[in-house]
């Protein structure tokens, strides 16, 4: 019998096995190192026969797993990193068990795509967003930014007159942003629209990341009614900066252009009434981008794009699987594939509607403001030690600030995250070195401030 039968019969084993080890790391991810010390050697021949799931899984657990950290626990501030909410494990496990091809709602069998829209209609429910935007799950924000941004270069091609899809890219786009983020910028360039073209509007005065809404339309003026993309921000990774979208849906009553919105964590500002002003007016852009692996605390890769649903048929040209032009209602005989970058998908919807239905709009909204509560209780530490300086004001979940010695920032963070008791990662803001804190794990607590800032103390007497 060769090793896949053998495992076919001991799939109860193997599960069981996995399931024991799951609870156990997930029982102790706070005790876990948040920073990876050893390193493995990579072997580079398969063997013949195969060793089976539970050898395998030997294997694995000598090899690697020391080594994984504490990525999705409670002191991983690094990046924008998110956790798992357990209702999130358990629709992640089922998606692999079910393994379905995630594409059309309707006819060929598969239902799974009814899934995703309706994931899609609870999104818009949790984030107060008007119902008249179509959305679809994709791997992470750097393609739903990708996404939404390609349909826009659809909806310029339009203006002019042009099919893009079909005929290629012509002339200079032209693309408005103040702090756009890295991959808006990577996307420009993967769509032929030219990462150096776009143009830069000021930031406003004051410690600010957020679109200088005067400048902005200075830039568009100089446009002389030429359509353009405005990529703005709802939180910028610095400093969780908001563009005022209320200033700019009065701009887009007098020219004419795409209005996409950033909102990779932001847009969960929606979740609070606390914090939901920073959104005012988002529901009008043409287009949004949201990470599900950050904020929502579902496991990698899962973001999603909203676009607005007048916008479909721009969509469809832009995505469309076969090369005949679509006719009639892309609704009808309505399939995945013919919206977004990717064919063959996974059921990436059903961690984020196991998490959404299990905890509601109360079990975000304290998410959120734990989180922030977090933040604002690490600023206070930050602001109160002497050897520290905030670069920004606290404006929701991320904390970024700088030794007084600035020239020391490499040492301390090098010696910080080598305690393996929380990660932060470096950045450089307002022309200094600086450390970023972003909280959006739902475990992280009091308990896990006072750890951090005990570890930052006993740092900087060793430097
Ligand atoms: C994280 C982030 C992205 C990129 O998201 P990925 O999920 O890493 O692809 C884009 N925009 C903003 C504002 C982000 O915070």
């Amino acid at each position: 019998m060769n090793n896949l039968n053998i495992d076919q019969q001991n799939l109860d084993a193997i599960l069981a096995e996995v399931k024991k080890q799951g609870i156990d790391y997930l029982n102790h991810i706070h005790e876990r190192s948040t920073a990876s010390s050893g390193e493995v050697q990579i072997i580079g021949d398969l063997n013949e026969q195969g060793t089976g799931a539970i050898e395998a899984l030997k294997q694995f657990n000598q090899r690697f797993e020391p080594i994984m950290v504490a990525s999705s626990g409670p002191r991983y501030w690094g990046f924008v990193t998110g956790g798992t909410t357990p209702a999130a494990i358990a629709g992640d496990w089922l998606a692999t068990i079910y393994d379905q091809n995630t594409q059309s709602a309707k006819g060929g069998g598969d239902i799974s795509a009814t899934i995703e829209l309706e994931t899609i209609q609870l999104l818009l429910s949790l984030f107060n967003l008007p119902k008249d935007f179509f959305g679809g799950f994709v791997t992470g924000a750097t393609l739903s930014n990708f996404t939404c941004l390609a349909v826009g270069r659809q909806w310029i091609g339009k203006q002019l007159g042009k099919d893009f899809a079909r005929e290629g890219v012509s002339g200079n786009v032209k693309v408005l942003s103040a702090t756009p983020h890295s991959s808006a910028i990577k996307s420009l360039s993967m769509l032929g629209l030219g990462s150096g073209n776009f143009i830069q509007v000021n930031v406003m005065q004051g410690n600010r990341e957020a679109l200088d809404v005067a400048d902005l339309e200075l830039k568009i003026k100089a446009l002389n009614g030429e359509p353009f993309i405005l990529i703005s921000s709802a939180g910028t990774v610095n400093t969780v900066d908001f563009d005022d979208f209320e200033a700019i849906n009065a701009l887009k009553e007098k020219y004419n252009f795409w209005w996409h919105i950033d909102a990779a964590f932001g847009g969960f500002a929606a979740c609070s009434p606390k914090y939901d002003h920073l959104v005012k007016g988002w529901g009008n852009a043409d287009s949004i981008t949201v990470d599900c692996h950050k904020w929502l605390n579902v496991p990698y890769e899962s973001a999603v794009f909203f676009v607005k649903e007048k916008h479909q048929l721009l969509q469809v040209e832009t995505f469309q699987n076969s090369n005949a032009a679509y006719l009639g209602n892309p609704m009808d005989n309505f399939s995945y594939l013919n919206f977004l970058p990717e064919n063959s998908r996974r059921l990436r919807a059903l961690p984020a509607w196991f998490t959404l239905t299990s905890y509601g709009k109360q079990g975000y909204q304290e998410i959120v403001e734990r989180n922030v509560d977090m933040a604002l209780q690490f600023a206070g530490f930050i602001s109160e030690n002497p050897n520290f300086e905030l670069l920004a004001p606290v404006r929701l979940n991320t904390v970024c600030f700088s030794l007084t010695d600035e020239s020391l920032v490499p040492s301390f963070l090098t010696k910080l995250n080598a305690t393996g008791k929380v990660f932060m990662t470096p950045t450089f803001y307002n022309g200094k070195k600086g450390i970023r804190a972003a909280f959006v794990n739902w475990r992280t607590k009091n308990e896990d401030i006072e750890l951090a800032t005990v570890a930052m103390k006993e740092i900087l007497t060793e430097l």
